[in-house]
């Protein structure tokens, strides 16, 4: 029998960076059912996770009162004890003692051991002004730029080189406008998985025969079936491809000689490194033929108009950054860039990361990318805050957790993050976050994470709160609060200003439209974009010049915002992973997420559905090792790297190509990142989660 709602709540999908805007169906403060509303990124269309994965909102095991942790209690997830029975590690505490201690302990760490002492790790799940106000906390409280968030982890390298290339670190068109480009290309990323529904317009796209889609990926997948052609290159071979198909561009005359000299800088320099690159020579090296690789950059640069889009496949390597820079060059020295149909396209992975990072939960930067270190924009910033500012950058995800090895950070805010799933060499995290003085964790289940903490404050879900979310086309939209927190469970916004007034700062914000009012001051970006007309409008892109205008969907039609003007092209060198394959380690392991599970799995794994769908963990082989093995579909096995060993079952796949093997890193009884390799990329500072050298043995 259908039931139906008190009240239907417009509000936008919690989990990727599609931003599908969502009817949230609502009876006795409870969620019955999510569809699909008719925006901009969406049309209705919604999937598996946007319709099913709600009902974590409602879990037993949410956090519904402050905890202190008990005197003596060990620390760490893997003592072993399921998420509702934390009682003899935590005790409940009033609202007044859990604030005045995680404050306290901060405070006195600021205070004896020097501001950098501290760190924070705010969320790409939360809503702009979370972000911003985190950001100002660490910033202003704390008192350095030690503050960071999942971007790091995603697209860190992908903004680094964006920003280097063409001056900005956000998209340059929006992934509809696959509708109007001739071809298409999608290297290093999976849509159908991660996101869904922008995978559903590239089908429709590529149905029409005039046009191209070319999937360039070491697995295959679903996209495979709509393509001209499937470039499965060897994994962590991406710039050996991608400079042979520049190299051909380049001597076959494709390129658009007026665009290039009219727009761009670093040609000639690039023309000449990219002798070195010849299709035949690289062959071998990437593993798809020279004859593919001059077919598939002739298409790119000879049609109308061309549009890449990527994900993680590209960017989390320790050649992430070279890998985009590569990109970049094909796009401007083709001049398929800045028109309808073309143009560049990181796929963003959490539903807000554009806009966490937009906000400045960065360390070398503030609000709408503004460099901490130039000291003009830092006096701005003192000026506005009206505190003095830390003159330095801060540190980065990664390096935090080996600054708090090595002694140098002691304290830390984490609000809803899970780098004891989502870190890279999770024993290395795991024991950092044990090392800790003063741990303060603000989330809405028992993590991985608040298991490590001295003080737990239990927050706010997606749809228990109100505020704005930007999504990977630049769309700032809104999101509504449509059921209550759980029993004392607050606001995030309210809590993070709870801990600054503790930590004796003025804050006095009450309600998050402030706090947007106070971003708009400082952030160009959003310009012309108000909480009024969100709540009247529902989405607003961003750059927006007028105060009735949608915003601009296509970048760069006259020009970069470089300091030339120009866009720059920067030549990329062969760089080997940083671990190869051996005799003791002879495969790759390359880690993801599944269509149902987003993520380290705090939500998706805790709502039924999606959890029924995809419910324990496995390592997805190529059946050509498995024979090698003497394994079948189903079998225990180990999967070993220099890091550790975890032990899980066997899917066979045929997407994963004779000798890579793939897992998610979604399930913690398996957590695919206590293997992975925590080397960075010198630039985004990017883990490289796509290549670690593997053994898997039978068990
Ligand atoms: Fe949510 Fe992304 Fe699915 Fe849309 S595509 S419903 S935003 S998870």
């Amino acid at each position: 029998r259908e039931e139906y709602p008190d009240e239907i709540i417009n509000s936008v999908c919690p989990f990727c960076g599609v931003g599908c805007q969502t009817e949230v169906h609502v009876k006795d403060d409870k969620i019955l059912k999510i569809d699909g509303r008719d925006g901009p990124a969406n049309e209705k269309r919604l999937c598996v996770k946007g319709r099913f994965g709600f009902d974590y909102i409602h879990n037993a095991n949410r956090l519904t009162k402050p905890l202190i942790r008990r005197d003596d209690a060990p620390r760490g997830w893997d003592i072993g004890v399921p998420d509702n029975d934390f009682s003899q590690f935590f005790r409940e505490a009033t609202w007044e003692e859990a604030l005045e201690r995680a404050a306290s302990g901060l405070s006195k760490i600021r205070d004896e051991k020097g501001p950098k002492s501290l760190a924070g790790f705010g969320s790409a799940k939360g809503s702009n002004e979370e972000a911003y106000l985190f950001q100002k906390l660490v910033r202003t409280g704390f008192g350095s730029n030690n503050v960071d968030h999942c971007t790091r982890l995603c697209h860190a390298s992908s903004v680094a080189a964006l920003m280097e290339g063409v001056g900005s670190g956000a998209v340059s068109a929006p992934f509809t406008s696959v509708a109007e480009a001739e071809c298409i290309i999608i290297i290093g990323c999976r849509p159908e998985q991660n996101h869904p529904v922008a995978a559903s317009y590239i089908k429709q796209a590529a149905k029409d025969p005039k046009k191209h889609l070319f999937v360039l990926d070491p697995r295959g997948q679903s996209l495979v079936k709509y393509a001209d052609k499937h470039l499965q290159f060897k994994p962590g071979r991406d710039v050996a491809m991608l400079n042979a198909m520049i190299y051909t561009i380049i001597e076959e005359n494709l390129y658009d000689v007026q665009y290039v000299q009219a727009n761009t800088e670093g040609f000639e320099e690039l023309k000449t490194n990219i002798k070195d690159f010849s299709p035949e020579d690289m062959a071998e090296i990437c593993g798809i033929d020279a004859q593919t690789l001059r077919e598939t950059a002739r298409v790119y640069a000879t049609s109308e108009a061309s549009l890449i889009l990527w994900g993680m496949g590209v960017s989390q390597h320790t050649h992430g950054t070279d890998n985009v820079r590569s990109l970049i060059a094909m796009s401007l020295i083709t001049g398929q860039i800045g028109r309808p149909g073309t143009g560049l396209h990181p796929l963003r992975g959490q539903n807000n990361v554009q806009g966490a990072s937009d906000a400045g939960l960065i360390p070398m930067l503030y609000p709408d990318y503004q460099s901490v270190e130039n000291e003009e924009i830092r006096t701005r910033m003192e000026d506005f805050w009206g505190m003095e500012l830390d003159r330095q950058k801060g540190l980065t995800v990664v390096e935090t957790m080996d600054a708090i090895h090595d002694g140098n950070v002691t304290g830390m805010f984490i609000q809803g993050e899970n780098p004891a799933m989502s870190d890279p060499d999770q024993h290395h995290a795991r024991e950092a976050l044990s090392k800790l003085d003063h741990l303060v964790v603000q989330d809405i289940f028992m993590t991985e994470t608040a298991w490590h903490a001295d003080v737990i404050l239990p927050s706010s879900a997606h749809a228990e709160k109100d505020g704005t979310f930007t999504n990977t086309n630049r769309q700032v939209q809104i999101g509504r609060a449509a059921v209550s927190p759980p029993g004392e469970a607050r606001q995030d916004w309210e809590l993070i200003q709870e801990l600054a007034q503790h930590m004796g700062l003025n804050w006095s914000y009450t309600h998050p439209k402030e706090v947007f009012n106070e971003m708009a001051q400082i952030m160009p970006s959003l310009n012309n974009i108000t909480w009024e007309r969100l709540e009247r409008e529902e989405v607003v892109t961003y750059p927006c010049s007028s105060a009735d205008g949608p915003g601009t969907e296509i970048l760069f039609a006259q020009g970069f915002p470089t300091a030339s003007g120009r866009g720059k092209l920067v030549s990329t060198a062969l760089i080997d992973p940083a671990e190869l394959p051996d005799k003791e380690f002879p495969l790759v392991l390359t880690t993801g997420r599944l269509l149902e599970h987003w993520h380290t799995g705090a939500m998706t794994r805790r709502s039924q559905v999606l959890d029924n769908l995809e419910p324990e963990a496995v390592v997805f082989v190529n059946r050509l090792d498995m024979n090698s093995l003497g394994i079948v579909a189903g079998d225990w096995v180990s999967v070993t790297t220099r890091r550790g060993t975890v032990s899980l079952k066997v899917r066979q796949d045929r997407e994963v190509p004779e000798g890579m093997i793939f897992m998610p890193f979604c399930f913690s009884e398996a957590a695919a990142n206590m293997l992975t390799n925590p080397q960075l990329d010198p630039f985004g500072k990017i883990p490289e989660f796509k290549y670690s050298a593997a053994r898997l043995d039978p068990l």
